[in-house]
């Protein structure tokens, strides 16, 4: 019996990513409550949940202003 690694890549199903903030939200959300966008992608990988935008330097690297869950690479 072998366990699989979990490798970077991982989907989580029933969300998508933001293509232009990058916010991960439900897959039934109209448009991004953070930027307004409508152009959203399922390929995305990677997660970071920021809480403290200040103290977050995952955060300022990633240009992120407001609190939440962000994917790290969309496509
Ligand atoms: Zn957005």
């Amino acid at each position: 019996m072998s366990r699989r690694r979990l490798t970077g890549k991982r989907h989580l199903s029933g969300y998508k990513a933001c293509r232009n903030c990058k916010m991960i939200i439900p897959d039934d959300a109209e448009s991004c409550p953070n930027c307004g966008s409508t152009d959203f992608s399922n390929e995305w990988n990677g997660l970071i949940i920021v809480e403290d935008v200040e103290k977050s330097c995952m955060a300022k690297f990633l240009g992120l202003t407001k609190p939440g869950i962000y994917a790290i690479n969309v496509s």
